[in-house]
């Protein structure tokens, strides 16, 4: 499965922690980030991460393209809810594609645990099933 990880810059540690305690989870997927959040989970994690641009400068419309694309089969997107963001629109719209092409998408902690258990478990083959339909 494809899989794009992106956090805002105050919830990019708690990305990171996630990440770490679901390395085992991630590391048999391919996985995708925007510019910055991608190279902190390389540094950090030692997974390979295929990097979009930074999000205030593109990233989110890339990962969202992809979405529009059927590429991308599930997104962990940790949102800072308490900062404005310039770039507000396009993480609107990524999440806007994610609804129109019901790829499953978790923008905090609690909920991301349960869509990679749901991974791990087979909850989303349906995704490649659509993917492979196309
Ligand atoms: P970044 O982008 O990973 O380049 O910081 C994330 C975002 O703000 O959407």
């Amino acid at each position: 499965m494809n899989i794009a990880l992106v956090a805002h810059d105050e919830k990019k540690d708690k990305l990171i922690e996630f990440i770490i305690a679901y390395k085992t989870i991630l590391s048999k997927h391919d996985l995708f980030a925007t510019g910055t959040t991608g190279l902190r989970i390389i540094d950090e994690t030692g997974l390979d991460v295929t990097r979009f641009k930074s999000g205030p400068l593109g990233g989110d419309q890339e990962i969202g393209a992809s979405i529009a694309q059927n590429r991308m089969d599930l997104i962990v997107f940790f949102r800072d809810p308490l900062t404005a963001q310039p770039h507000e629109p396009d993480v609107s719209a990524l999440i806007r594609l994610a609804d129109v092409y019901e790829v499953p998408l978790a923008t905090n902690m609690g909920t991301a645990e349960v869509l990679l258990k749901g991974l791990e478990a087979g909850f989303f083959d349906w995704r490649l099933i659509r993917r492979n339909d196309e």
